[in-house]
């Protein structure tokens, strides 16, 4: 628990879980609270009303924590979700008020948590809005009670009231602020960690992703690409023509190399770092010589010309050394990939065989 309230000022999704477990916490407490309002009464309408409500927040609850941790967080089901939850939340609270207390519930400060939730989604007016919309809710709550003459009732209902408005200005401007910083702060790392022409991961994420692998000490290998005599293609055709096959070159290796496997990095120049998190040297093989393929298979037609390039690759396992010296590994065997003839793979095996 410590650690997902640390984690959560990273991410969306450890805020949802903290509130999707805050509605568990919400529904046994309310069960608590009805027991015990009604343990000295008979079976009445309200005990069908109230588990009516708890079997519906039940297998709602489930449902939302099923998507949460099944569904990718970038999936329409996900964000219907977590954006529909505030929603359903709304109907359930007061349905939940009504039965327990109306105006005197002790339920009624989960409120304050679900204008917090919705102000992480729609910010300052949807603070304000969600505000209004308990307000009038509350007011519903409070005239079909019908202790509208006793003056103590007035009081309590128009405090909460004032409460509930300043709750959605504030909780709004406040969060929309943090909002506001956190898609900066978002943006500002992926500019600092992407290469602007590929937009693969740049340098710099190389070197903190190396970094971070080593520390984990699981098996992975590093591979250095490097385009066969793009020199000449630049020279022939142009820097432009250059720069589009670069970024043609990246898309090949980033979308042939699945997520799960492995990171594309543009090291600099017409030059690829790969990283594969794998301990089956298979699964590396198999997945260079797809790459070293389909760039040799594509064709590059533009209105300067028409041509094909090849690849090279050093491959090497990582082991006990620093980072610097695999990095050293990987572009000898790539050196080695060149001096043999270009187009092709040397891993660190061959090396030691041949
Ligand atoms: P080799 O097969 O030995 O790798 O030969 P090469 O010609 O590819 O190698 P070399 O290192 O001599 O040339 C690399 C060229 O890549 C030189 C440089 O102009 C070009 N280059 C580096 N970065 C970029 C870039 O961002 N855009 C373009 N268009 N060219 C680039
Ligand atoms: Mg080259
Ligand atoms: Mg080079």
């Amino acid at each position: 628990m410590i650690k997902l309230i640390k984690q959560s000022h990273q991410s969306d999704h450890v805020l949802e879980i903290i509130f999707s477990s805050l509605r568990w916490f919400f529904l046994m407490l309310s069960i608590l609270v009805f027991y015990n309002q009604h343990k000295s009464n008979p079976v009445d309408l309200y005990l069908y009303l109230f588990l009516i409500l708890v079997i519906f927040g039940v297998i709602y609850m489930a449902l939302s924590d099923f998507c949460l941790h099944m569904a990718h967080e970038n999936s329409t089901l996900y964000r219907t979700m977590t954006k529909g939850g505030p929603f359903l939340d709304y109907i359930s609270y007061f349905a939940l008020i009504a039965l327990t207390g109306g105006i005197y519930s002790p339920l009624i400060p989960i409120v304050y948590l679900i204008i917090l939730h919705v102000t992480v989604y729609w910010k300052f007016i949807g603070g304000m809005v969600a505000s209004l919309l308990f307000m009038v809710g509350y007011t519903v709550v409070f005239v079909l009670q019908g202790r509208m003459e006793n003056s103590f009732d007035y009081m309590t209902y128009s405090t909460q009231l004032a409460f509930l408005l300043l709750l959605g200005f504030l909780g709004g401007i406040v969060v929309s602020r943090e909002r506001k910083l956190f898609t900066e702060k978002n943006v500002f790392e992926n500019l600092a960690n992407k290469d602007h022409l590929t937009n693969l991961h740049n340098h710099r994420s190389f070197q903190e992703q190396l970094r971070v692998a080593k520390e984990k000490n699981n098996a992975f290998y590093l591979v250095f690409a490097d385009i066969d005599e793009f020199k000449k293609i630049n020279d022939k055709y142009g820097h432009v023509v250059g720069d589009l096959v670069l970024k043609k070159v990246a898309k090949i290796l980033s979308m042939n190399t699945p997520p799960s496997v492995g990171t594309v990095f543009r090291y600099g120049g017409e030059e690829f770092a790969i990283l594969l998190y794998t301990d089956e040297y298979n699964t590396v093989v198999t997945l260079l010589e797809n790459l070293k393929q389909k760039v040799s298979e594509e064709i590059h037609d533009y209105h300067e010309g028409r041509f094909s390039i090849t690849m090279s690759f050093g491959c090497c396992k990582n082991g006990d050394q620093e980072p610097i010296e695999l990095i050293d590994n990987a572009d000898k065997l790539l050196y080695e990939a060149k001096r043999q003839g270009r187009n092709r793979i040397i891993h660190k095996q061959e090396l030691q065989s041949g």
